[in-house]
């Protein structure tokens, strides 16, 4: 057995700041989290080569007292806790009083600080845990620490660092996430001498999403509030068409700190189950608070995870808020031709505002505006004398010259113009009803409606009536089936099946044990055909057998899987008429948005978008 020895104090600091200093990011989390603590107002982080030359953090927090200066870079000194009960209420960021302290022994660190009760600050520097210099000097209230040379002491750990590149986008990652959870504070991020974004502090968290995540994603966000037994939930979730194929945009902060939370996310996608695509996960910023004492931040020396009290009053709280903003979206997706410009996307709120301010307002916006605005064409009979007012208002108003026609042209441009009247906004009683144009690709129906065209997939329309009936219970009809239709199953389906005969009763089936692992079913829902009951029952039974998926959701697989059977299909024909009851349908049920699987079931186009496209406006 080799002898065994004590660890110097240096290596035992080593080995302790291994835990925390593991790259420059993660000294640019622990200096920002101490400079929040410091209650700063404005932040500014500036990095060299990806953090590893030089990190500054300027703050104009609290400040360091004089004689605190020392102490601070010792290990387990924090001025945040001071007992046992303390560790049990944590409201700031930092408690464990290591970050100083394990960043010193890895990194020459030089500190300005000055508190505003003393008259002149601090100047210190310490490398490799050893200090090197204090002394008095003038400084501004708060304080800057420039973190130089890191792990020049630890080739080992050097080794393992990324390219700048890589190490300068973690960094900006830490302060994004830092700003986007605290939108009081004013961050700026400057990377290599460059300013690489920054937030205005104005407490608007959406201000901050937009500065920080850019424009599209900002748009794509409806906001969430809440509030039950404690549990304040806030922030925004992106609309469900917006889900995405990863869960790169989720960002959860409890009581002001980023953390990785499985119950919020669980939570938040829940409840997008029938409303998002199978596979795609939504978007959100969202700020849940709980009391400080019900949640446990000491559970992991990042502290990125936590541990509730009661983790069913926090999936519950988060569950209700965003299914609740979900339920009040009414908007369909809307096809633009107008995409947005990624120079855009990543412009700050205040730039884009002021950009914005300055595009004039084309003179045929200002007259479309103006003629919107009144509102005289009423009557039906006047249709060619609308026509030429309207066509008149706009020439006019751009001055465009107009060239003379003769009385001839303009007669047979009188019968034939109807399309181009409807292209202009007339407000008469015929624009309120629904439209129904035809069908596209044997898939999509095209109606319009009041000043827009709506691309209607039909089997998803479709499939969402059906599901929204059957899990209303509504229009259930049972066809008997003269002989009945067995169906052979695996012992564990044939269990799961007529344990929950009184599920499928509920919407039309009547299912008998027939023995030997095999169900008769004697009647289906009348949407249903009878060649369809095999692979239905199968479905169903594995839908049920899903293991860690609550019974409602169980169920409404089960109705998914009725639905999508009993829907009419893409690419095959439907009459006219079912086409026009289905658009009718669909266009004056705002339930009727996504279907079952979380496809849109329609899109929108804009007759102004579409107007802006063919040049008639601008
Ligand atoms: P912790 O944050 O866990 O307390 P740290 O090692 O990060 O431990 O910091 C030690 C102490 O130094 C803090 O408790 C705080 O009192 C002080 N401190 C560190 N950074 C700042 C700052 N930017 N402004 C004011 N005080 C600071
Ligand atoms: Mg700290």
């Amino acid at each position: 057995m080799p002898k065994i020895n004590l660890l110097s104090k240096e290596l035992s600091e080593l080995i302790a700041a291994g835990e925390v200093v593991e790259r420059p990011a993660s000294v640019v989390k622990e200096l920002v989290e101490n400079s929040i603590d410091a209650d700063a107002k404005h932040i500014t982080v500036e990095i060299t080569n990806g953090g590893i030359t030089s990190i500054r953090i300027t703050d104009d927090g609290c400040g360091i007292e004089r004689e605190d200066v020392a102490t601070a870079f010792l290990r387990h000194a924090t001025s945040k806790i001071k007992s046992e009960s303390d560790l049990y209420s944590i409201s700031s960021l930092g408690f464990r009083g290591e970050a100083l302290a394990a960043t010193a022994s890895v990194s020459r660190i030089e500190l300005f600080t000055k508190s505003r009760n003393e008259d002149m600050g601090t100047h210190y520097v310490i490398e490799g845990a050893n200090e090197v210099l204090s002394e008095e000097s003038g400084c501004p209230d708060g304080t800057t620490i420039v973190i130089r040379d890191i792990f020049y002491n630890t080739p080992a750990r050097m080794k393992f660092l990324k390219k700048d590149v890589s190490e300068a986008s973690a960094c900006a990652a830490v302060v994004e996430r830092a700003a986007l959870s605290h939108p009081e504070i004013a961050f700026k991020f400057i990377r290599d001498g460059k300013l690489s974004f920054s937030t205005s502090g104005d407490s608007s968290l959406k201000s901050a999403i937009y500065s920080l995540l850019g424009r599209d994603f900002s748009n794509s966000l409806i906001e969430v509030e809440c509030e039950s037994s404690g549990v304040e939930v806030s922030g925004f979730i992106t609309k469900p068409v917006y889900c995405r194929q990863s869960r790169a945009s989720q960002y959860t902060f409890l009581n002001g700190r980023l953390v990785r939370c499985g119950t919020v996310t669980a939570a938040i996608e829940q409840a997008y189950k029938n409303t998002a695509m199978v596979g795609k996960f939504p978007g959100f910023v969202v700020c849940v608070k709980v009391p400080f004492d019900s949640v446990d931040v000491n559970v992991h020396p990042a502290k990125t995870e936590v541990r509730f009290a009661d983790e069913k009053r926090v999936f519950d709280a988060v569950y209700y808020a965003a299914k609740n903003a979900l339920a009040l979206l009414d908007t369909r997706p809307v096809i633009s031709s107008y995409k947005n410009d990624n120079a855009i996307n990543r412009m700050s709120t205040e730039e884009y505002c002021q950009q914005k301010a300055y595009i004039p307002e084309t003179a045929a916006e200002k007259a479309y505006k103006t003629f919107i605005e009144k509102p005289v064409l009423k009557t039906d009979n006047t249709s060619f004398l609308q026509r030429k007012d309207v066509k008149d208002y706009i020439q006019k108003s751009e001055s465009v010259k107009i060239d003379k026609v003769d009385t001839k042209d303009q007669e047979v441009k009188k019968e034939t113009d109807f399309s181009e009247t409807q292209s202009f906004p007339v407000l008469d009683d015929k624009q309120e009803e629904i439209v129904y144009i035809g069908e596209a690709f044997s898939t999509y129906i095209v109606a319009q409606k009041q000043n827009s065209i709506y691309l209607i997939d039909k089997h998803a329309a479709h499939e969402r009536i059906l599901f929204n009936n059957l899990k209303n219970k509504v229009n259930i009809e049972t066809q008997t089936l003269m002989l009945g239709v067995s169906v052979r199953l695996s012992r564990e389906e044939f269990d799961a099946v007529t344990t929950n005969i009184e599920v499928f009763e509920d919407f039309g089936f009547e299912i008998e044990e027939f023995g030997n692992s095999t169900v008769l079913v004697r009647a289906i829902p009348a949407m249903l055909m009878s060649e369809d009951v095999e692979s239905i029952i199968t479905e169903a039974a594995s839908s049920l057998l899903e293991k860690g998926v609550p019974s409602v959701e169980k169920i409404d697989r089960i109705y998914h899987t009725v639905s999508c059977k009993a829907a009419i299909k893409a690419g095959m024909h439907t009459s006219s008429g079912e086409l026009k009851a289905l658009a009718e349908r669909v266009l004056s049920d705002n339930e009727i948005m996504y279907c079952p699987h979380g496809r849109p079931v329609a899109f929108e186009i804009k007759k102004r978008d579409l107007e802006k496209q063919f040049g008639r406006i601008q």
